[in-house]
């Protein structure tokens, strides 16, 4: 039996958290979440093949998976505990209810950064063939900034996390159409972290949820392992390029290798073989806290980051369907045994 509780914000909750939300425009500051250590391009060793790999048929439909990413932003910003993180809650669970996958809440409260308002954080775990006993955790997070900070002209004008947010969404909801077919090699979990960047000044915490979930995990053993994980962030990118990023090197080198092995193997060049970033993200808490190698596709060249350009028009269907194919593909192989990195 997996821990599961799934509580409703009540209606003071939520006005409290709309308050403070209100408060938090009086006040700023600023601070990376992603900390850029290194822009030196590094040769790797030789991608080495995939042995074996046979190419599934999958039928992405390109145009439906970025119309839930159109969704998702028309909803405007859902920042952790607030009504439009709701409605967003809503929207993925009738989604996801089609698939007949289980799904589930794990819900934490945090104060709030600026007010200590307790807030009502939900991680959502949607497991496809949840009896499997050796499993792979792919994570996004869903919730979105307060305020596009690095937006020069209005950085305290709307964020709506097209890339940075919506785009991790939208890649699942496309993806759970296919899970059956694609007959994945452990079973799935999506997990959508909430609480990645409830943050207002260089003193913020990042990834609330990817931590909660991490040590939820680390201190509950499940009946079920975790083998691996990909975290998937800023993937919808018009002009995608992922390279390795740092922290996955060191932590998940064999799962890091698998997955851009396996865009080779289908020649999606967007994936590319170098290092080029070091960047703290979800990733960091499952590697570190739960265990589990997990890598980390991200594509930090994105012009629009934390802006109020990071809108669906900065976003392209074509960048998202290759990173899905991929996924899928890869779902499939997951060339890593439990106990490997
Ligand atoms: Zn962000």
């Amino acid at each position: 039996m997996r821990n599961c509780d799934h509580d409703t914000p009540t209606s003071s909750q939520r006005s409290a958290n709309r308050l403070a939300t209100a408060l938090a425009a009086v006040c700023s500051g600023r601070r990376l979440r992603l900390v850029i250590l290194a822009l030196a391009v590094l040769a790797p060793a030789l991608l080495p093949k995939t042995a074996g790999a046979q190419n599934v048929n999958i039928n992405w439909d390109t145009r439906r998976a970025f119309e839930y990413l159109q969704k998702v932003c028309e909803i405007g910003p859902r920042v952790s505990g607030t009504d439009g993180m709701l409605k967003q809650q809503t929207l993925i669970i009738d989604h996801f209810r089609q698939f007949g996958c289980e799904i589930r809440a794990q819900a934490f409260d945090v104060a709030h950064p600026q007010t200590g308002v307790p807030v009502r954080m939900t991680n959502l775990v949607i497991s496809f063939d949840p009896s499997a006993k050796q499993r792979v955790v792919l994570g996004c997070h869903y919730d979105t900034r307060p305020f596009p900070d690095q937006d020069r002209v209005r950085p305290r004008g709307p964020f709506i996390g097209a890339n940075d947010g919506a785009s991790g969404v939208a890649l699942f909801m496309e993806m759970a159409h296919h899970m059956k077919t694609i007959k994945p090699r452990y079973g799935v979990d999506f997990v959508l972290f909430d609480g990645e960047e409830l943050v207002y000044d260089e003193f913020g915490k990042y990834f609330l949820g990817s931590e909660y979930f991490a040590r939820w995990y680390r201190d509950n053993p499940p009946d079920y392992q975790y083998v691996c994980g990909v975290v998937a962030d800023m993937v919808a990118d018009k002009n995608l390029e992922l390279y390795i990023e740092r922290n996955s090197w060191k932590m998940a080198p064999k799962v890091t290798q698998s997955l851009w092995a396996t865009a080779r193997n289908m020649q999606v060049k967007e994936f590319v073989y170098s290092q080029k970033y070091e960047i703290r993200d979800d990733h960091l808490a499952l590697n570190e806290i739960a265990g589990i190698p997990t890598a980390d596709i991200i594509d930090f060249d994105y012009p629009y980051w934390h802006t109020t350009r990071d809108t669906a028009r900065s976003c392209s269907a074509t960048s998202l369907a290759k990173v899905g194919r991929v996924l899928l593909q890869w779902l499939t192989e997951v060339p890593i045994e439990p106990g490997d990195k």
